[in-house]
Formats: C-alpha cells, structure tokens, sequence
C-alpha cells in the first residue's frame, strides 16, 4: 500500500513513513476562542477528522492533539469590553465550538490542551531557547533571533529581505533583527499575567504550540496541520522554535487546508459576508456542511454558492433514500438464511473500495470517495430493490449496501443517522425555503386522497398539479402516502 501526503515544506507528495512504526502523532492548531467559529474555521477540524478516521482505517494508531488559545488580545479585549474576566469569555466560546463539533458528529481529540494549563511549560521552553541562543531578551520582552535559524522562511518561501520589507510599518529599535518574533511580553495594566524570570507577562501566540507539542507528543511529530493562512507566520515560527529548542526536526508532514469562499468572496468582516458554522447548520443542516467540506480536496479552495448547496442536498437525498430502501427491506424480515447478495452487486462494491483506497491514499482525495458513494447508490438503485420490499431474497443486498455505505460513514462522519429522520429534517429546511408549511402539503395530499375515494379523478388531478407546481414530489405506497420536496 502506498500512502503519500503532500508536505508544504517539500511542496511535493511525499510517501508517508511515521516516525514510529504504526504511529501517528498529529497536532492541528485550535482556534482562539473569542466567538462563534465560522464555517471556513471548520473546515480543518471536519477534514481532519477525517484524516485522522481514514489513517486509523488503514493500520495507524493516531494521536490526535487541538489546542485552545485562551490567552490572547482579542480574548482580552473583549473582556474589558463586557467588563467581565477573560476566562469568562474564553470558557464560553470553548463550550460554544464544543456544542458545534458535537452537532457535526465528529469524534472528539485526544487531547484538547489550553495556553492557560501551560504556563510553566511555556517559560521553561523559553528558557531553553534563551540559553540555546536563539532567544534574547530585552525590558521583559523576550525574542527569537531568526538570524540564529539558517533555514527560517523555507516553510513559507518567504525571503528574509521580503519579510523586513514587509515589516516596515513596526519598527522595533530593540529586535536585531526586524522578522523577529515575541516568544513572552510584560503584561499591560489590568491584563490576566503569569510570572516568569523575565516579569510579570503572558507568552506570544507562537511558541504555546511548540510548547505543547514537546509536553504532550515529544521533540518531533509525524504531521502538523493548519489552515493555509497559518504557514506565515505562525507555522514558520513554529518550526524555528521547536527545531531550535530540541534541535530535533520539529514536524515530518506539514499539511494545509485552503480556505472556504461564498459565492466566489472571500469571507470577511468588512463583506459582512462571514457565516458562523451554526447558522449554516441552522439554515442547511450539518451533513450538508461536511458534504460540502468532503466533496472537494483539501488543498483547493471550497466555493460555496447556491447552486452548490442545491447540487449537495440532492446528492444527500439520493443517498439517504436509497439508504432508507435498504432499511425497509431489512426491517421487513427477521432473518434470512437462504438468500445471497447479488453477485454484480458485490463485485462493483468491492471494485469501488479499492478506488477508494487508491484515491484517498493520494493524499486525501475525499472528492472520489464522495463519487464512489454515489455510484454505489447508483448501482443499488439500478436493481430496482425498492419494488420488492417484500422479497425476502433482496434482504442480503440491501444488508451489503447497509454495511458498506456505514463503513464509509464512520470514517466520513456521514450519512450515519437515520434515514428517514434525516430526509424529514431536509424537507422541513427544503420547505422553510420554499415558505411553504408542512401542515399545507398534508393538506393537500388529504384533498386528493378524498377525492380519489370518491371518485373525483378530475380534482384529484387537480391537486396533484398543483403540488407539482410547489416542487413536491408524492408516491402512494402501501404505508400511504409518501412525499419530498424536489431538490
Ligand atoms: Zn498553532
């Protein structure tokens, strides 16, 4: 089996070997926890669940670190602006994205370390680089001397002068070099503090993931993750710490998800186009954000628009109402020994995994995962199983289809609730859009059953066009009456 994973350092796929056989140890940066999460903040913790399921799946033992920054200006601002503690407010947006990671059915980390837990750690690395001379201090304020770190902008590709050109606005008389970085600053008045050799101060934002990595993972970890807006400086500043502190190769695989776009924009305050994750999930439905998420690659910008939406819940549709065919049938029976799975049936399912395997194995490629999904719904809906319900000899396929889209739905976090609650909650949101109540639908359906009853083809018809034109779809079964919203 051949595993790659494209390294941002590299810039290139690289055949993943761990560090210690059977092992990966991940760490991916958390977010600074000052409010609601946005969708584009994520999009890592949704890929890289899956990352961390899919490496599990193919042998690897994973530990799985995600910090919290809950030390931090923003934190502290916003507490002064509620005149409440900073605490305060960085407990309540970690419960906050908690709520939100729970609804999106991933699996939660093994270790979730805070700044705050830290500290000691924290000083005693600064230390070490002080005493390694790749740190100095000045007035309380302590630096890293990038000069002392002869591959420094590699990760990021940035060049030494690029980065003092671009670092004109700040002057520090104090750096020695312009592209130095803060390791720990002296507290302002009022501001949360801890104590250090240098004074009273807090750590800057770079060096609490170095830090924690070496306390919970050791000298060097087999893959860091981040948004693609981390590189620089924040995973640049990383890699000069950890390898000038351990002097051991900090990071083997860094990986970088790209950024989420709606409708072609780039989310931003001054848009006023940002969405937090839970209105989305609100306005949508959370299997319809990891759909999105999972559909394309990791590495490509994810656009979201309308059309997209509307292409996701159909394709959602499609898979949850087979899903539910499959369901019917194997709840009509208690067992059957006697039946098999239909042999072509068997054979393309088998045939998909191994594209799976090899796509996913490409660095991640979720998109043909997703397809594969799809044609395997293709392939279950092509044996026509929906019209024998009550054939006890369809019961092993519809089992297979079962198993074999579940598989798939542990790893992705998809497709793994209740068919028939997950198809009635998209209505609900298909119809929310639409202004139409579901009171109204059912309504309708009673005036054409009636009228069928009595005989009256031509209102029957009647009303079957005009549910048509509302975008609903109907079917009589013999459990009455079924209905959907068109997608
Ligand atoms: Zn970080």
């Amino acid at each position: 089996m051949s595993f790659t994973i494209y390294n941002t350092l590299s810039k290139q796929k690289e055949l993943f070997k761990p560090i210690e056989e059977g092992k990966v140890k991940l760490y991916l940066c958390g977010p600074t926890v000052y409010g609601l999460l946005h969708i584009g903040n994520f999009r890592g913790p949704i890929f890289f669940n899956f990352a961390r399921n899919w490496m599990e799946h193919i042998g690897y033992d994973v530990t799985f670190v995600y910090n919290y920054t809950d030390v931090d200006d923003k934190i502290i601002n916003k507490a002064i602006d509620e005149g409440v503690e900073a605490s305060e407010v960085s407990e309540r947006y970690i419960a906050a994205f908690q709520e939100d990671y729970k609804r999106l059915g991933l699996r939660p980390h093994d270790h979730n370390p805070k700044v705050t837990e830290y500290m000691d750690e924290i000083v005693e690395y600064v230390q070490k680089l002080i005493s390694e001379k790749k740190a100095y201090e000045v007035d309380g304020e302590v630096f890293y001397d990038i000069d002392s770190y002869n591959t420094y902008g590699q990760l990021s590709g940035m060049k030494l002068d690029e980065l003092n050109a671009g670092q004109r606005v700040e002057v520090d008389e104090r750096k020695k070099n312009p592209g130095d970085f803060v390791l720990w600053k002296p507290a302002k008045e009022g501001e949360p503090s801890w104590s250090s050799p240098w004074g009273e101060g807090r750590p800057g934002w770079h060096i609490e993931c170095s830090a924690m990595i070496k306390s919970i993972l050791g000298n060097s970890i087999d893959i860091h993750g981040g948004g693609i807006d981390l590189i620089f400086p924040h995973h640049e500043n990383e890699r000069a710490q950890g390898e000038g502190c351990t002097g051991c190769k900090y990071v083997n695989y860094w990986m970088h998800n790209n950024f989420i776009n709606m409708k072609g924009e780039k989310m931003s305050k001054s848009l006023g186009n940002i969405i937090p994750a839970r209105t989305f999930m609100d306005e949508y439905h959370p299997e319809v954000f990891k759909f999105l998420v999972l559909s394309s690659h990791y590495r490509s910008v994810l656009n979201v628009s309308d059309d997209k939406i509307e292409q996701t819940f159909s394709g959602l549709v499609r898979v949850y109402r087979a899903l539910k065919v499959a369901n019917d049938i194997v709840s009509n029976f208690e067992t059957n020994d006697s039946a098999k799975v239909n042999k072509k049936f068997a054979e393309s399912l088998k045939s998909l995994d191994k594209k799976i395997e090899k796509s996913v194995n490409d660095d991640f490629g979720t998109g043909e995962l997703i397809a594969s999904i799809y044609e395997a719904v293709r392939a279950f809906n092509t044996l026509g199983l929906e019209k024998k319900k009550k054939d006890v000899n369809s019961v092993p396929t519809a089992n297979a289809f079962k198993e074999w889209v579940h598989k798939y739905g542990k790893l992705t976090a998809l497709f793994d609730e209740d068919p028939a609650k997950v198809l009635s909650e998209i209505n609900t949101i298909l119809l929310k859009k639409k202004n139409i109540e579901a009171s109204f639908v059912e309504e309708l359906l009673a005036k054409r059953s009636q009228a069928r009853e009595d005989k009256d083809w031509e209102s029957a018809d009647k009303v079957r066009d005009e549910l048509h034109a509302l975008g609903i779809d109907f079917q009589d079964t013999a459990n009455g009456v079924e209905w959907s919203v068109k997608v």
